[in-house]
């Protein structure tokens, strides 16, 4: 199988949004991330666009949305100090309702950056 070839691609995972990336592709995936760091590495190799779980899990069981966040609601609630943690690879827009959220809660918050 010949290989896709993709120059100057751009990370968008950590926010550097490195654009100089070239990626290999066999059709399928992604094999190959020439000048990407690690975590961009990770990231062009394995998320994929595949719809590998549900909307939603409760204690790794499939659930509706909206039972998630009510559950997610009560565990933010009872918590000392939650850590709103992650957040690469979202909009500026969710990064600010991140932030709200975690100052709503009396949490902390912190990027997988820190890694
Ligand atoms: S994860 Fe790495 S390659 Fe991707 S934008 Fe950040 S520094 Fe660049």
């Amino acid at each position: 199988m010949s290989l896709i070839i993709v120059k100057n691609a751009t990370c968008t995972f950590c926010g550097c949004v490195c654009d100089d990336i070239e990626l290999h592709a066999d059709g399928e995936k992604i094999v190959e991330t020439k000048r990407a760091c690690s975590l961009g590495e990770s990231w062009f190799k394995h998320h994929t666009a595949e719809r590998l779980y549900p909307d939603a899990l409760i204690d790794g069981h499939p659930a509706t949305v909206d039972d998630a966040v009510e559950r997610a609601a009560d565990y933010l609630v009872a918590a000392d100090m939650p850590l709103v943690y992650g957040l690469s690879n979202v909009t500026c827009e969710t990064q600010r309702e991140a932030v709200s959220l975690a100052e709503l809660v009396g949490g902390v918050i912190d990027s997988h950056t820190s890694l």
